[in-house]
């Protein structure tokens, strides 16, 4: 197996079990490691601390083991599955009546960086995002086959667009078992259409969850505005908790077609509901003071460390728009989902808006990811969902 040999004392990051190997910290390899494989990591006293997938770039290898005797092989994945899928069981989100969208595996939260697997009813919606998860990819699939069993039929790989393009992996999307066009899977009750063929992450925003079910209890009597609605999550949980009304907004015109659909498919007929193509500052500019409970939930600002300034700035600028104008005694809930943003630079950007509005704010919560998202307590950097709910006098 390919080595790589770490310069002096830069074993410590992995001694407190972190799972990257940045580049720099590198000496020099044994062998030459092609992208994807698996390479054992030495400390420069020639001792093995972990081994993982390589790949070129900053981080150069992501560990899937602290282990010299664990092979990564399918037994291996299939072990790992297991573990995931024991907690998503153990959270109550897999293995029940209700719920059968849920996030089985979330990379290195999961002790598999790089690999994201989402269950949709009984399909998995695979993602690699490194050219070790991708080259493992049907080992992973006939793990995930068999740790599964009956409980899913199809496993449709979707990695176009998340592999790293200088690696030209020539991925391309489709099912790697059966082949399902019933997209339709259940939240907490309520159905949704997911659209792993052309939508968005793995086809549904499952990391708000349980954030759109805290909405439901707040939504009574409202009248609600669902900005950056995607597929309408936050519209169909304002529909079930009784809102007065609910307007869903997106600049995609796919987007709006999909919160039709589902608002459709729960409550079908129901006019409390309308959604709108329009940009979100143009419809905020525009709108009148109507909303009592508004939700943001824009796409990632900064999707890097150096769109960091612009990126607060147009935090601050989305919600000064929505402290302007929602009623008095409404509810803001106000994220940001670009893990370059701290929770204390969210914030910060969020009640420098309220205090540009001139408004007297409150926070009720402070909201993260949900459990079947979970952070590896050696990788924080796998925090990034923030949100903050927000009593507006
Ligand atoms: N709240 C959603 C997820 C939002 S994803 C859920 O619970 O599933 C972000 C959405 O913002 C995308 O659908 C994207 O089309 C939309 N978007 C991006 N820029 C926008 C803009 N300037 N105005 C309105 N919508 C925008």
């Amino acid at each position: 197996m390919y080595k790589v040999y770490l310069k002096p004392g830069k074993e410590e990051s992995l001694k407190r079990f972190h799972p990257w190997v940045f580049s720099g910290a590198i000496a020099r390899f044994d062998g030459e490691p092609e992208e994807g494989n698996v390479v054992e990591i030495f400390t420069a006293k020639k001792e093995f601390i972990a081994k993982g997938h390589f790949q070129i770039g900053s981080i150069a290898v992501r560990v899937l083991s602290f282990n010299e005797n664990e092979a990564i092989d399918e037994a291996f994945w299939k072990n790992k599955l297991q573990i995931a899928y024991n907690m998503r069981r153990a959270i109550g989100v897999a293995g029940n009546p209700t719920n059968n969208t849920y996030r089985l595996v979330h990379g290195e939260g999961d002790n598999l960086p790089g690999l994201v697997i989402d269950i949709y009813d009984r399909t998995a919606v695979m993602q690699a995002h490194s050219a070790g998860m991708h080259m493992d990819r049907m080992q992973i699939a006939q793990a995930l086959s068999e740790m599964m069993g009956d409980a899913i039929d199809n496993i449709y790989y979707k990695s176009e667009t998340t592999l790293p393009y200088k690696a030209d992996l020539g991925a391309e999307n489709g099912f790697i078992k059966g082949g399902s066009s019933n997209n339709i899977a259940t939240e907490y009750g309520l159905k949704f259409h997911i659209d792993w063929l052309k939508g968005q992450k793995t086809g549904f925003f499952v990391d708000q969850r349980e954030n759109r079910s805290l909405l439901e209890k707040y939504a009574h009597g409202r009248s609600v505005l669902n900005m950056f609605c995607y597929t309408g999550g936050f519209s169909v949980y304002a529909m079930r908790g009784d809102a007065k009304l609910v307007h869903s907004v997106d600049s995609s015109a796919k987007a709006i077609d999909l919160t039709n659909k589902n608002i459709e498919l729960n409550f079908p007929g129901d006019k409390r509901h309308e959604a709108y193509a329009e940009d979100a500052f143009k419809y905020l500019d525009r709108m009148g003071d109507q909303y009592d409970l508004i939700i943001l939930d824009p796409p990632a600002f900064a999707k890097h460390r150096d769109a960091l300034r612009n990126a607060l700035q147009g935090y601050r600028k989305l919600n000064v728009k929505a402290f302007e104008k929602i009623k008095p005694g409404g509810i803001l809930f106000t994220f940001s989902c670009s893990q370059a943003v701290s929770k204390e630079n969210f914030r910060t950007a969020v009640f420098t808006a309220a205090a540009m509005a001139g408004r007297s704010v409150r926070i009720l919560h402070q909201l993260t990811q949900p459990a079947d998202h979970p952070v590896n307590i050696y990788h924080p950097e796998g925090e990034y969902l923030k949100g903050l709910v927000l009593y507006v006098e």
